[in-house]
């Protein structure tokens, strides 16, 4: 569940905005050009779920406020989301891209990769493929989803994704013991191999006692 965004320089959203989500059902209205899509886009932007270009814009840094109403352009665009997992987890997400180009992104207050954020994500709606967020002339594209693509928008909104990447980090855990099996059976046969030779001459040995030992019982 999405508790609240946070936008900073992103867009339209040149003040520190904070919208807070209670339970239940949202809505955002105001009026043509008043930023509605812009909120949306920097959920989606947070995310890792959209590039720049997705977002209506040419680079990244047009995500920064370029000034408008008497306010001069920004340097730093900023979007901050709280964020709840099925699991009852916390996730806290920030992005942040700099005029210059730079890009950051924390996860729960530390400095982290797009895929951390993915696997943060994943069982939320807001992960890759993720349905949280269905953009206009998406629709039609969801509905007529088939196989795969069908089966992964499924197992997303059933929260199974999360025990599917679980199922595939196992196999691929039972793959690697496998192998190491192999490789211990390899070392087994050799050390047999060892076992057998020192056993026969283990029987010589004894063998040398025993005739030494008649010799001299005969002399
Ligand atoms: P509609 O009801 O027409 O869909 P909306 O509420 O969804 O409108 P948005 O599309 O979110 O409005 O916001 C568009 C506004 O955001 C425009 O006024 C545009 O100039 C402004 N905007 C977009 N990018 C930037 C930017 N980098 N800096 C400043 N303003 C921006
Ligand atoms: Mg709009």
């Amino acid at each position: 569940m999405l508790q609240s965004v946070t936008l900073q320089g992103f867009k339209s959203f040149a003040d520190r905005t904070r919208l807070d989500f209670g339970p239940g059902v949202s809505a955002v209205i105001g009026p043509n050009g008043s930023g509605k899509s812009n909120v949306v886009e920097a959920i989606r932007w947070a995310t890792h779920q959209a590039r720049a270009r997705e977002l209506r814009a040419a680079r990244a840094q047009e995500l920064i406020f370029h000034g408008s109403g008497g306010k001069a352009p920004l340097g730093l665009a900023e979007v901050r989301l709280e964020l709840r997992t099925p699991e009852g987890e916390r996730v806290n997400l920030a992005r942040r891209i700099y005029r210059d180009g730079t890009a950051e992104q924390d996860l729960n207050g530390r400095p982290a990769r797009v895929r951390d954020v993915h696997g943060a994500l994943r069982g939320t709606g807001l992960g890759p493929g993720g349905l949280a967020v269905i953009g206009q002339g998406e629709v039609s594209g969801v509905v007529q989803a088939e196989g795969k693509t069908l089966l992964g928008y499924v197992q997303e909104a059933a929260g199974l994704s999360r025990a599917v990447t679980a199922r595939q980090d196992t196999e691929a855990r039972l793959r690697e013991a496998d192998t190491h099996l192999d490789a211990l059976r390899l070392v087994l046969q050799e050390r047999a191999v060892t076992l057998a030779r020192l056993e026969r001459a283990a029987q010589d040995a004894r063998r040398w006692h025993d005739l030494t030992l008649r010799t001299l019982t005969l002399q």
